[in-house]
């Protein structure tokens, strides 16, 4: 990555739907070889209540599944589902042989307990990577499943030929599903990793020295062109809705093309990233139980 100097040419964009395509075309390729071993990979998805967005990233999920050649079963549950209803078809989805991987949709509705949930999920096939001993095992570098998005974040970088190795690394938000397996894996690729959140000091300055910086605050507009060193790769998980309602990241896209070396937009960025990934883990799932390393 070098410096970039005023009147140069725009961020190369990144794009997360080739990646993705291409992710996905391996994928499907692994899941015809298993089938000519009799095995199918399976893939539960469960939703419960009626969020609109939820509704999008199941039915993606299942058109994916499609595309690469995952069956899949879809257990769509009213908002009034109990805990004990859910835990009772975790568990018959655990000892189910069809199945080699199952996705509970979050969020859940109020009163559910999500924790309870991730944690009754047969950790063999978390294809999430959200149950705590997974977690574990990504804390220690020794992961069966990468966690979807941030493992697509990885695979975005390599494909614009972004090292990471040795780099300043920068992480905006430290939830469980995106911040913290984020600053996790940019460690395991050498990356020199700080994580920034809603109580760190001087943000836009620690921004400005990242060589790679990603952003997952959930809050549009909040990345500006000011906050990104001159020729860096900066990678938007964000997925939030600007004022017409109109999907964006947490970029300021126009700002900070003009001033990054390599850039994901949103829509078309992380987003297919975090399905192929899905898909990938699902295999590795069948994989696993079948024996096969
Ligand atoms: P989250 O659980 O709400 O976490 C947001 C993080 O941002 C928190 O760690 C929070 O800090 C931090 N933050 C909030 N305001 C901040 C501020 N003013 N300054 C610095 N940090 C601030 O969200 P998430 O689940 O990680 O998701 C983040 C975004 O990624 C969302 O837009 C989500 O929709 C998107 N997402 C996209 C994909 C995809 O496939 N593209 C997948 C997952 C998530 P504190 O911890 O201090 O509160």
């Amino acid at each position: 990555m070098k410096k970039k100097k005023a009147g140069e040419e725009l961020a190369l964009r990144i794009d997360g739907k080739a990646v993705a395509a291409k992710i996905k075309a391996q994928v499907a390729g692994e899941a015809a070889i298993l089938a000519e071993k009799g095995i199918a990979p399976g893939l539960a998805v469960v939703i419960v209540g009626s969020d609109p967005a939820s509704r999008i990233y199941v039915n993606n999920k299942k058109k994916a599944c499609q595309e690469v050649g995952i069956y899949s079963e879809e257990y769509a549950l009213p908002e009034g589902t109990t805990q004990e209803e859910l835990l009772a078809l975790v568990d018959r989805l655990n000892h189910e042989p069809k199945i080699s991987g199952i996705l509970v949709q979050s969020p859940l509705p109020k009163g559910l307990n999500e924790s309870a949930l991730v944690e009754a999920i047969d950790p063999k096939k978390d294809v999430d990577a959200f149950h705590p001993y997974n977690v574990g095992k990504l804390m220690q570098g020794r992961q069966i499943f990468l966690p979807c998005t941030p493992a697509g974040v990885i695979e975005l970088l390599k494909s614009a030929n972004v090292e990471i190795a040795g780099k300043s690394c920068v992480v905006i938000g430290r939830s469980d599903i995106v911040g913290k397996p984020m600053a996790m894996l940019l460690m395991q690729n050498n990356g020199t990793v700080t994580i920034c959140h809603s109580r760190t000091q001087n943000l836009a300055e620690i921004c400005r020295g990242a060589d790679i910086l990603v952003s997952a605050v959930g809050k549009a507009g909040f990345v500006t062109g000011d906050m990104i060193k001159p020729g860096a790769a900066v990678i938007d998980v964000g997925m939030n809705r600007d004022e017409s309602g109109k999907l964006c990241g947490d970029v300021v896209f126009e700002e900070a093309e003009k001033v990054a070396g390599c850039i994901t937009p949103v829509p078309g960025g992380v987003g297919p990233m975090t399905i192929a990934m899905l898909m990938q883990n699902t295999v590795t799932a069948a994989k696993l139980q079948n024996g096969i390393s």
